[in-house]
């Protein structure tokens, strides 16, 4: 008899069984289970997420949402559009709502990219670029790192009469390298008018005050720009995935032609929609990322071990062997995210925790560089 295991993959395209799957940070559920461990005994610092949890707001306002769970959710987002719009001074039609901001991406995929046509990306840039591309058959280029993040220059070059999308994440995940936004205004003047830049600002609260850039004001001049944001990091809502996409208009609509109807669910929205209002939650999100990211660093020079300097709530660090690090690490209880697949394997990327849960990081890496055989294979709190 056939299996999937036979059939399956001759079913799919050669595009499709070329993807390398997104590969998430390890649950704390799953290294519970894994190593015998308490879940509560358990740090994890590898998806990038807020400690503080979700603002109180937005928690009540989800709750609330909750009793309406057997009706669909405003397939139009209208409520939070009409309150992104009044915040960032755009039209509500130049925004559109994503089941966070990876499906805006994926969005932008669908409706650019087909076989024939190429996608421009970063060395070292984020996953979801190659894999959004590749679902869709198209090429994907990807350009030589400087620094660890992006050349502009270059990737102006790699531009192709049938490349139709690039991607740019500033700051970068998973590289937190950051690009001055006047360079990328003066690329956007450059860019030719087939390709659509996507600009992906999901770690754009965490930049200090002085280096926000005022980048809706770009939409006049680019009708090739498209801006995704989420509420994932800085807002504290990654569980309810909820992200957002501004553009112009005529891009908006086409967006929507691809998105799937009812994509962000009701307590989603209103959590989101109460978070924008939390300024109080944002403003402790950004100074506890300062300060996690002050402990962390210096924690890491201490150690000896090199750091990519980061504008995201998370660091690269430079720890060698970070496979056989990683996995003395997990035995400790402390979850972080290697990043191999993304073509660094000497890295191990940490996001910036509670300062207990950052102490608690720094310690488990001084004593597996200090002792790295010391637990066998079995947990080793
Ligand atoms: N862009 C970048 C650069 C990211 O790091 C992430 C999250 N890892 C996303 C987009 C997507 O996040 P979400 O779908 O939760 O908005």
């Amino acid at each position: 008899m056939s299996t999937c295991d036979t059939i399956c993959p001759g079913l799919a395209s050669a595009h499709v069984r070329a993807i390398a799957p997104y590969q998430p940070g390890k649950p704390i559920s799953e290294l519970a289970r894994e190593l015998g461990l308490e879940e509560g005994d358990i740090v994890k610092l590898a998806s990038n997420e807020n400690p503080l949890g979700p603002s109180p707001l937005a928690l009540a306002a989800a709750q609330d949402a909750l009793y309406d769970m057997a009706l669909y959710p405003d397939g139009a987002g209208f409520a939070l559009k009409t309150r992104l719009s009044a915040k960032l001074g755009v039209a509500t039609n130049q925004v559109v709502l994503g089941n966070g901001s990876n499906d805006v991406l994926d969005m932008a995929a669908r409706a650019f990219l087909t076989a024939g046509t190429s996608s421009v990306y970063s060395q070292h840039a984020f996953a979801v670029y190659p894999i959004a591309t590749q679902t869709m058959g198209a090429q994907g280029i990807a350009v030589a790192a400087t620094n660890y993040g992006h050349d502009l220059a270059a990737m102006r070059a790699a531009i192709r009469d049938d490349t139709r999308v690039l991607w740019i994440a500033n700051p970068n995940n998973p590289t937190g390298t950051f690009l001055p936004w006047s360079e990328i205004e003066a690329f956007l003047d450059i860019v030719p008018p087939h390709v659509l830049v996507v600009l992906d600002e999901a770690y754009g609260e965490y930049l200090p005050p002085a280096e926000r850039g005022d980048t809706t004001a770009w939409l006049a001049r680019f009708p090739n720009l498209l801006i995704s944001r989420t509420f994932s990091k800085a807002y504290g809502l990654a569980g309810l995935r909820v992200g957002y996409g501004l553009g112009h208009a005529g891009l908006i609509d086409l967006l929507n032609r691809v998105r799937h109807p009812f994509n962000v669910n009701a307590p989603a929205l209103a959590a989101a929609e109460a978070a924008l209002d939390d300024e109080a939650f944002l403003a402790r999100s950004y100074a506890l990322n300062t300060a996690g990211m002050a402990q962390l660093t210096a924690g890491l020079a201490e150690l000896d071990i090199e750091t990519v300097p980061s504008k995201g709530n998370f660091l690269l660090a430079r720890v060698g062997d970070a496979a056989r690090i990683n996995a003395d690490l997990l035995r400790r209880g402390v979850i972080v995210r290697p990043v191999a697949n993304y073509g660094l394997p000497e890295f191990l990327r940490v996001s910036v925790g509670l300062a207990g849960q950052n102490a608690r990081f720094l310690d488990a890496l001084r004593a597996v560089l200090a002792a790295p055989d010391a637990c066998g294979r079995k947990a080793c709190l």
